[in-house]
């Protein structure tokens, strides 16, 4: 019985390769992903080395058939149109590789198949401006024109917690530039990024536009970082490998995407059940693995006893357990190791003080979502990033405290204000820090054109998102005329 069931696991793997300009890499090294949640092997990797590495540089720049603006729109449908017609498989190797529930993967592909949207309709609009010269007493009668033109090499390196959306929302914008990219997924899921870069072949895009590489830091992602040869590196992932990115770089482009403590903050006029929705929501979709995720509940105190109780209702339908299960709210973390963290953070709250009235407690890689009050503001789960399904709850007192408080991290990647007072919106847009404030919504919410990304420790301020991002893939020429 126990034979078979390892042979059928065995059958089941399966089994791919990094692709340099859609060449498998063959060097008998392999990357082992295995489920999170029952530890079964999903699928193997073989992995590139220092060589195939500069192979796939070689190789974008030595380049091929150029693609006009409509073969690249019709490259990028044609993926979008392959993404929806095999929706099911995507979302089923992206909960057994990551964890995340099924609804939540669903909803993953639902996202990326409009970032394809988005960026092959931007591939048919036009990019140029005009400015007319003869406008100033010191102008002339000439005409300046804009256009922008592809980078020769781009470079994506993109985290776990969306293995298909962080993939996407770095390719899509490249190639409706006409840039090649280099893409870096997670070693936690490649194999959704691979599968997604064979779908992008089949959907006509000439192979030395895209190489994908999975090797050990300093042969792979290091080395392509470092490369003076690449024009842009397109980071999203944690505040630390950001900054040595962008201390290593060098002389080239920098696009850093890093974590973020986003607050909910909900004041004394707001929608209590909305406030309770935007609460659950926000920590716990996605198992609390977004970067805009809420990771601070900050309630004002004449209303949090209220709030906090009917918040506990509510969380006590985000059921956890088996990812492949419809039924299930929220999947694992990415790993055992990832929860233990968690565990430990929620530990170290409880011992100064914060009390647990849901969840806390772990299964493996199952991490229950976990409610706490009383959490000291110098917590860590405060002041730095838990990239899990937690929900401290901090009070305030008057509006200068909410917004100190939520000023008080080095974060400033998003926000969320419930208020039924305009005037306080207002205010909140103007003096939070951040790069997103979202007025009765979670911090996540955005479309996927519109301009996303943070400051302080979550970003530079450069924005991604696909309008934004075709931007950064691109250098703007002008060029001038009489007229
Ligand atoms: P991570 O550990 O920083 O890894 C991200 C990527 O960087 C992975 O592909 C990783 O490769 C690679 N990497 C590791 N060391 C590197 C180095 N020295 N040079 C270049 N690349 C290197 O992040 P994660 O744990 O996967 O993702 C979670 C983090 O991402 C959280 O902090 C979250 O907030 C952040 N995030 C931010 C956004 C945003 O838009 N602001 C969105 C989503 C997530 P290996 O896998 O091979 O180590």
């Amino acid at each position: 019985m126990m034979k078979e069931e390892v042979l059928t696991v065995t059958e089941n793997i399966i089994k791919l390769a990094s692709l340099v300009a859609g060449k498998p890499v063959s060097s008998g090294k392999q990357l082992v992903v295995n489920n999170p949640y029952n530890g079964r092997p999903v699928g193997t990797v073989e992995m590139a080395g220092l060589s195939d590495t500069q192979a796939a540089i070689e190789m974008a720049l030595k380049g091929g058939k150029v693609l006009n603006r409509y073969e690249r729109y019709s490259v990028l449908d044609k993926a979008r149109t392959l993404l929806l017609e095999r929706k099911e498989a995507f979302a089923q190797l992206i909960t057994a590789e990551s964890g995340l529930c099924i609804t939540e993967t669903n909803y993953e592909i639902g996202r990326a198949h409009d970032v394809l949207l988005f960026a092959a309709m931007e591939c048919l609009k036009d990019d140029g401006q005009v400015f007319s010269c003869d406008i100033s007493p010191n102008g002339k009668q000439r005409k300046i024109f804009t256009l922008r033109e592809p980078l020769k090499l781009a470079v994506a390196i993109t985290p776990f917690n969306h293995p298909l959306n962080q993939v996407v929302h770095k390719i899509a914008p490249a190639l409706a530039a006409g840039t090649p990219v280099i893409l870096k997924p997670s070693e936690k899921t490649p194999l959704t990024a691979i599968r997604f870069v064979e779908l992008l072949y089949e959907a006509g895009l000439p192979a030395y536009m895209l190489s994908v590489l999975l090797g050990n830091t300093k042969d792979v992602a290091e080395a392509l970082v470092q490369d003076p040869r690449v024009d842009l590196v397109s980071f999203t992932g944690s505040v630390a490998v950001g900054k040595r990115i962008a201390q290593t770089a060098g002389y080239k482009k920098v696009i850093l995407e890093l974590g973020g403590n986003d607050p909910l903050i909900i004041l004394e006029d707001a929608d209590l059940n909305l406030a309770v929705e935007l609460a659950a929501e926000g920590s716990f979709r996605n198992s609390g693995q977004r970067c805009t995720a809420v990771k601070r509940i900050l309630v004002h105190d004449s209303i949090a006893e209220e709030f906090t109780k009917r918040f506990v209702k509510k969380a006590k339908e985000y059921t956890c357990g088996d990812p492949a299960d419809p039924k299930t709210k929220v999947g694992t973390v990415i790993d055992e190791q990832a929860a233990i963290y968690l565990e430990n953070v929620v530990d170290k709250a409880v011992a100064a003080g914060a009390k647990i009235l849901l969840g806390g407690k772990r299964t493996g890689a199952l991490l229950q979502p976990t409610v706490i009050i009383n959490v000291p503001r110098d917590a860590q789960m405060v002041v730095q990033e838990s990239f899990g399904p937690l929900a401290p709850i901090l009070t305030f007192k008057d509006l200068d405290d909410a917004i100190a408080l939520s000023n008080s991290t080095a974060f400033g990647l998003s926000s969320g204000v419930v208020t039924s007072n305009m005037e306080n919106a207002i205010r909140f847009v103007k003096e939070l820090q951040v790069g997103t404030v979202n007025i009765n919504e979670v911090p996540g919410y955005r479309i996927e054109s519109s301009p996303f990304g943070g400051i302080k420790d979550s970003g530079l301020g450069i924005k991604e998102g696909v309008i934004e991002a075709i931007k950064c893939f691109t250098y703007v020429k002008t060029f001038s005329m009489p007229w």
